[in-house]
């Protein structure tokens, strides 16, 4: 009984901790972007496969018998790999894939398609922009040279960044009152984010609202469907498709 989990988020720990419980062994695989990780439960490799033949020869000689894609839903490229890797070998997949969030009274959102679409947009409307959308996709904002940026990220970004930015390195989760405190400090006015979904980096719209901070919402890519993949948003409901394959 060998999973391998495609982790990197806080769902991919949890399913760990349930499929261990269960007497599955456990693999988790982690991009190797962030220095120090937060660590599942089993066994840990890092660093990528090497598209998906190289996944799909990892299946092979590891001798496993189901995928969980537990990855963050912007993190494209590796559910791509996971749904071609895994037909290719004949594995199940499950894609567990929490649902986004939606807009709720008082909300005052923008939905955009891109993060160059959410950086033209916050040039041309905000001032005091706080950018919650890691550090991989910082680049189209640099080229914003009047308004401030409040960027908070885990690790130092590697990228060019707008000439008037401020940089907090801090790894959530943070409560609404923190979020507030933020926002209040730094004179926000837009709050960018993607639509990651989720409990735990809610409370920074719960705060925009209560603020009346308007939020720059980057949608969610399309991610591999189809049949044979098994989708479910919870590790509870992973858990269960896992048992009745
Ligand atoms: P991505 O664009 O889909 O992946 C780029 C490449 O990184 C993949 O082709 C793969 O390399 C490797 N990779 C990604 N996730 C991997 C994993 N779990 N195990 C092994 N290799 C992996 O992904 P990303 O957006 O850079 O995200 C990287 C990781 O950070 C993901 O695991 C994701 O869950 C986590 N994360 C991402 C975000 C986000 O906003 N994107 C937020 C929070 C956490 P090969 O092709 O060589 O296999």
């Amino acid at each position: 009984m060998r999973a391998l989990i495609l982790g990197g988020t806080a769902h991919a720990r949890q399913v760990a901790q349930l499929l261990k419980d269960a007497g599955w062994r456990v693999t988790s695989s982690l991009a190797g972007r962030v220095k120090n990780p937060k660590l599942p439960v089993g066994e840990v490799r890092i660093g990528g496969f090497g598209g998906p033949a190289g996944l799909a020869r990892y299946l092979i000689d590891e001798a496993i018998e189901v995928v969980i894609d537990a990855t963050h839903p912007f993190a494209e490229r590796i559910s791509v790999s996971a749904a071609e890797a895994t037909r290719a070998v004949g594995v199940p997949l499950i894609a567990l894939h929490r649902p986004g969030w939606s807009e709720g009274p008082g909300d005052k959102w923008i939905r955009v398609d891109s993060m160059q679409e959410a950086a033209q947009r916050v040039a041309r409307d905000y001032h005091h922009i706080f950018l919650t959308i890691g550090r991989q996709q910082l680049a189209p904002f640099a080229a914003d040279e009047h308004n401030l940026y409040v960027i908070r990220c885990v690790d130092p970004p590697r990228v060019e960044l707008p000439a008037r930015h401020r940089l907090i390195y801090s790894r959530g989760p943070f409560s609404v009152d923190e979020e507030k405190r933020l926002m209040r400090g730094n004179q926000i006015d837009c709050l960018v984010t993607k639509d990651s979904g989720g409990e735990m980096t809610r409370p920074k719209l719960d705060a925009a609202r209560a603020l009346g901070i308007d939020v720059v919402m980057v949608n969610r890519p399309t991610l591999p469907g189809g049949s044979r993949i098994t989708v479910v948003s919870t590790p509870a409901e992973a858990l269960e498709a896992i048992d009745k394959l």
